[in-house]
């Protein structure tokens, strides 16, 4: 007999008739000779709802206030599934957050579970009950016995968090389409289902905006080796499996606090081409990179930045074995991109040997302002000056000095308390399937862009500006630190820009420029506009022409590139977020992921 935890989303217990159903499904499951526990949403849109009542008394609602008020959307549903299932004769019993034990940090609205207490569902489990817990909600550690709510969409990590708790044979997330889809059904109707992705590959995705699962949640099940199955709760089809490396064993003191970096990586034998003054248009990016697909010469990092004027800079590293032909595809078509015959502004191009390529990487830092500001000053600490900047959700990279690589390693490893890795190419433990170049794509909306000029190219400043963020517990989700350099009353200088949460641009760009004079930094300009698309998958590791053939998809629609950054399994490029979708769609057909038949979502 196997203990399974399922979990209901708001769609799938939306109405009676939906909560009855659910009701069928988990007692067929109880009597195939399987142990239960359900977690479910509030029903329908019920958040949303509740999210809107507290909006019309003020805009700015207390945290914990609207903790008290979220929580009570899922207490609804705990509590009719529980008499949904009495009517089929199950025994059931529902339990909060709280009565259950979900214990979490008491961070209203972004609570983290430290731990969750199995002895009263271990004895209901017994009893041969089914236990239906209220997901997304938990009770703060401190003798006030505070409610939190884990954030929007986290019914999942609840799920996940309990089965880890539980060593639950499986995890099963029952929702309105058939499993994770190549991109969001809703606007791309062709996406198709996937039987399986990496946990890797899932994390990139959900925290770029494929919101069928929450990005916490596939940490948990990467950490603990949670079998994660994403279903439809229509149908009997197996859905996707949410497949990971076999985990070091861990405590579930701390679920979900313990190590927001797993490892230190870093790459010496990479070499670093930029090019410099190339005119701010669409389809230059498409073309140097295709030219170098054309060479079958395999591009790493790729970072564009915000452009000055009407020019910008393409930095991009390459293995040192391929430096010579790389560097002579830019130099070759560098001429040919000047806007007009009659400039004078000359594309340039630039070439650096001695660099090394440095990442942290960890799903424990999404959502964690601090981390990349503690790798930033930590390598300030050291004296290291940090080039390039590229992050992704769940990976910061820096490019710096060769020489100063084993020393970065050292202090890095050190400030995290991890050890070092090269750059891995992780083995999947139950894996059946051979990794497609682009996995999916996603679509993010919801972001703002902050671009700083002129920051003084020293060590530290970095360090500054995002622990200046961190302070005031503003999440940055990428950030891009450009080749540009420039001179300004004789101060080498570069530029760097950032995303956050819309709702977090106006703090973001005002504590930025408080610290303007005292850090010498210029103009801190904001732009809301933005919509960033995004490519994932493992296979495209040491696949060349990926970059390529999504920056020509782009190009082909007339959608200009505003920025670009890069990490080992995904590609994110920002463009004005009136062209979002039609970059989502364009995208997806490009890599093939389109299938003859639209997928159905159920109303
Ligand atoms: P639930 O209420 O069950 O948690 P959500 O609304 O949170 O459901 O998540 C499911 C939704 O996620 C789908 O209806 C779909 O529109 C959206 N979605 C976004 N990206 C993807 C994707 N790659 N695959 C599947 N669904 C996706
Ligand atoms: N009900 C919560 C929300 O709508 C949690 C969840 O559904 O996962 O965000
Ligand atoms: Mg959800």
């Amino acid at each position: 007999m196997a203990l399974i935890v399922q979990k209901y989303g708001g769609t799938s217990v939306g109405t009676v008739e939906r909560i009855q159903a659910v009701a069928r499904r988990v007692k067929t499951t109880v009597d195939a000779g399987h142990s239960v526990v359900v977690v479910v949403s509030a029903m329908g849109k019920t958040t949303d709802g509740l999210v809107k009542l507290a909006n019309e008394i003020t805009g700015q609602p207390s945290r914990r206030e609207m903790d008290m008020l979220l929580s009570t959307g899922e207490q609804v549903s705990i509590a009719l599934l529980t008499m949904a299932l009495h009517t089929l004769d199950q025994e059931a019993i529902s339990l909060t957050g709280a009565q259950v034990g979900i214990v979490t940090e008491t961070e209203h609205t972004r609570a983290r579970i430290l731990t969750i207490k199995t002895e009263r569902l271990q004895r209901h489990l017994d009893e041969g009950k089914v236990i239906v817990v209220a997901g997304f909600q938990g009770i703060g550690q401190t003798s006030d016995l505070e409610i939190t709510t884990l954030g929007r969409g986290g019914s999942d990590t609840s799920a996940v968090a309990l089965a880890a708790a539980l060593t639950a044979e499986k995890c099963e997330i029952y929702t309105d389409v058939p499993g994770i889809l190549t991109t969001d059904p809703r606007l791309v109707p062709e996406a198709q289902l996937m039987p399986e992705i990496t946990s890797d590959e899932m994390l990139e995705l959900a925290s770029l905006g494929a919101k069928v699962l929450h990005p916490r949640a596939v940490e948990i099940a990467r950490n603990y080796g949670v079998t994660l199955v994403v279903r439809s709760s229509w149908t009997d089809q197996p859905g996707t499996r949410v497949v990971s490396p076999r985990p070091q064993p861990r405590p579930l003191e701390g679920l979900e606090l313990a190590h927001p970096v797993d490892a230190v990586e870093f790459d010496t034998d990479q070499a670093k081409v930029a090019l410099l003054r190339i005119p701010d248009r669409p389809g230059i990016a498409a073309r140097l990179f295709g030219e170098l697909a054309n060479q079958a010469l395999d591009v790493d990092l790729i970072i564009q930045s915000i452009h000055e004027g009407n020019t910008n800079d393409i930095a991009f590293t390459t293995v040192k074995a391929n430096l010579n032909r790389a560097e002579a595809v830019a130099a070759a078509i560098g001429p040919a991109l000047r806007s007009n015959p009659a400039d004078t502004t000359q594309a340039e191009v630039m070439v650096d040997t001695r660099m090394a390529k440095i990442s942290i990487a960890g799903a424990g830092m999404i959502g964690r302002p601090g981390v990349a500001a503690k790798m930033f000053s930590t390598l300030a600490e050291a004296g290291i000056n940090i080039q390039l900047i590229s992050t992704s959700e769940v990976k910061v990279s820096c490019t710096i000095a060769e020489i100063d690589c084993d020393r970065a390693i050292a202090v890095l490893c050190n400030a995290f308390e991890v050890t070092s890795s090269p750059v891995p190419h992780g083995e999947m433990t139950g894996a059946t399937q051979i990794s497609p170049v682009v996995r999916g794509c996603a679509l993010d909306v919801k972001q703002a862009q902050v671009a700083i000029r002129h920051v003084p190219d020293q060590p530290g400043m970095a360090a500054h500006i995002f622990q200046l963020l961190a302070n005031q517990g503003v999440s940055v989700d990428m950030i891009i630190q450009s080749q540009r350099c420039r001179l300004v009353h004789g101060q080498p200088t570069r530029d760097i820009a950032f995303t956050v949460a819309q709702a977090d641009a106006p703090a973001a760009q005002a504590l930025v420029k408080a610290a303007a004079q005292d850090l010498g930094l210029g103009d801190v300009v904001v732009n809301d506009a933005i919509a960033k698309v995004s490519v994932v998958g493992i296979g495209m590791v040491d696949a060349p022409g990926v970059a390529a053939r999504m920056f020509r998809a782009l190009s082909n629609q007339g959608i200009n590139l505003q920025m670009i950054a890069t990490s080992e399994i995904k590609i994110s490029c920002v463009v004005a977020e009136a062209d979002g979708v039609k970059a989502l769609q364009a995208v997806h057909s490009a890599f093939g992921l389109a299938g003859k038949e639209a997928m159905v979502v159920p109303a």
